[in-house]
C-alpha cells in the first residue's frame, strides 16, 4: 500500500479529477470501516492526526461555552488531563475523580462530582498505564441521568478493537481513537462526534472533514487504519496475558497493579519492590525484552498519576514496569520474557543488597 500511495496514487483526495476521487473513496471506506467497528454512522467519524489531537479537541469543544464545571478521572491520558488542567489554571472548576485500588474509576465519586452545572466529563475507556477497563456504557448513562446536558467524552485509544464495545446504546458524545495502537501507521486518529452534537472546527482552512478539521488528509496513515482494523486478531492475546499474570503473581515482592479481572488483557502494570524501574528496564532491554516504565506517552514525566490515584505503595511505584502485548507476540516470546524478567529482578536485587 505504502509504495502505491507514494509512487502512484499521490493525489490530493480533495481534487476533482478521477484518480483523486478514487482516493477519496478509499478514505471514506476507511471511515466506514471505523464506523462499523464502533457501531456508529460514517458521518460521525472525523479524521485527526492522532488521539492527542482528538482528545484536545474533545476538551476544547466539550467546554466551549466556558461555563460550569469539568469532571475528569485521575486516570486520564495527559492529552486529556493537561488541557483540562490548563482550564483549571484559568479558574475553571475542575473536579477530579480518584481511581479505586483495582484501577477503575470510583463510580460513586464520579456521580457525586456531576451536577447541573457540569459541562464536560471525560473517563478513559481502558487505561494506558494499567490496562484496566472502565464501564463507559454504564458511566456515560450515570452522567446523563444526573445531567443530560453534560458532554460525555471517552478516550478509547487502548480499548478500540481490544475491548468489546458499541457506541450505539451508550450515552457517549465524543470518543477518541488512534491508528497506531492497533498496528496502523502513526499520524492518524479519529474523533467520533455524535450526530447532532454542535462542535466547532478544530482547524479552519480548506474545509476538509466536513469543515471540521481542515488540512490535507494523511492518506497513507488513514488507509492503514482500515487495514489495521481488518487484520487485527487479538484472539490469543488473553492467553499471553493470563500466562504473564499467573507467572508474575508468583514472584516474591512483585504486584500486579490493578485487578486482572477488569483488564483489557493487552497491558499489565507490574510493581517490583526493591528495584528502580529505569534500571530494570535497561537490563531487560539488553536481553531483548522491551517494557515501559509507565506508558510511553507519559514516560517523560516522573510522576505516575494513575498509580498514585490507586494508592499504590511507593515501593511498587518506584519499581513499576508496564508490559504490553500485541497480537504479533507468541507464547514462546512471552514465556522467554517472563523468565528473563524473573532472573533480572533477582540479579538486580542481589546487586543492590550486596
Ligand atoms: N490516549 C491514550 C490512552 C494513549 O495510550 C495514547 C498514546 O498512546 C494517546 C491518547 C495519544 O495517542 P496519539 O499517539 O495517537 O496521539
Amino acid at each position: 500500500m505504502s509504495n502505491r500511495i507514494l509512487e502512484r496514487d499521490f493525489y490530493n483526495p480533495s481534487a476533482l479529477y478521477y484518480c483523486a476521487v478514487e482516493l477519496r473513496k478509499e478514505l471514506d471506506a476507511s471511515r466506514a470501516c471505523i464506523a462499523d467497528k464502533l457501531d456508529c454512522k460514517p458521518s460521525e467519524v472525523v479524521f485527526t492526526s492522532g488521539a492527542t489531537e482528538s482528545n484536545n479537541w474533545a476538551v476544547a469543544c466539550g467546554f466551549k461555552n466556558k461555563r460550569g464545571n469539568i469532571v475528569v478521572s485521575e486516570g486520564e491520558h495527559p492529552s486529556v488531563y493537561e488541557p483540562v488542567m490548563l482550564l483549571k489554571g484559568k479558574g475553571i472548576d475542575v473536579r477530579t475523580v480518584p481511581l479505586l485500588s483495582d484501577g477503575r474509576v470510583d463510580e460513586e465519586r464520579l456521580a457525586c462530582c456531576v451536577d447541573c452545572e457540569t459541562a464536560f466529563v471525560s473517563v478513559i475507556h481502558a487505561s494506558n498505564e494499567t490496562g484496566v477497563v472502565n464501564d463507559v456504557m454504564r458511566l456515560s448513562r450515570i452522567v446523563k441521568e444526573k445531567n443530560p446536558r453534560a458532554v460525555f467524552h471517552s478516550d478509547g485509544v487502548q480499548a478500540f478493537c481490544k475491548v468489546p464495545f458499541r457506541l450505539s446504546g451508550s450515552c457517549v458524545d465524543l470518543y477518541s481513537i488512534s491508528a497506531h495502537k492497533i498496528g496502523g501507521l502513526k499520524g492518524a486518529g479519529a474523533l467520533y462526534i455524535r450526530n447532532g452534537f454542535n462542535i466547532s472546527p478544530l482547524v479552519s482552512g480548506g474545509g476538509q472533514e466536513r469543515n471540521l478539521r481542515s488540512g490535507t488528509e494523511n492518506v497513507m496513515s488513514i488507509l492503514s487504519f482500515k487495514s489495521a482494523i481488518e487484520d487485527f486478531d487479538g484472539s490469543h492475546v488473553c492467553d499471553l496475558y493470563d500466562y504473564a499474570v499467573a507467572y508474575l503473581s508468583k514472584l516474591v515482592g512483585v504486584k500486579i497493579n490493578g485487578c486482572a479481572d477488569h483488564s483489557s488483557g493487552y497491558i499489565v502494570s507490574v510493581g517490583v519492590s526493591g528495584v528502580k524501574s529505569e534500571i530494570l528496564q535497561h537490563i531487560l532491554s539488553d536481553s531483548g525484552v522491551l517494557v515501559g516504565t509507565g506508558s510511553a506517552c507519559s514516560s517523560k514525566t516522573k510522576k505516575n498519576r494513575t498509580l498514585e490515584s490507586m494508592k499504590t505503595e511507593k515501593r511498587f511505584m518506584e519499581g513499576n514496569i508496564r508490559i504490553s502485548f500485541s497480537p504479533s507476540n507468541t507464547m514462546e516470546e512471552i514465556k522467554r520474557a517472563m523468565d528473563v524478567i524473573s532472573v533480572s529482578i533477582e540479579k538486580l536485587r542481589s546487586a543492590i543488597n550486596g
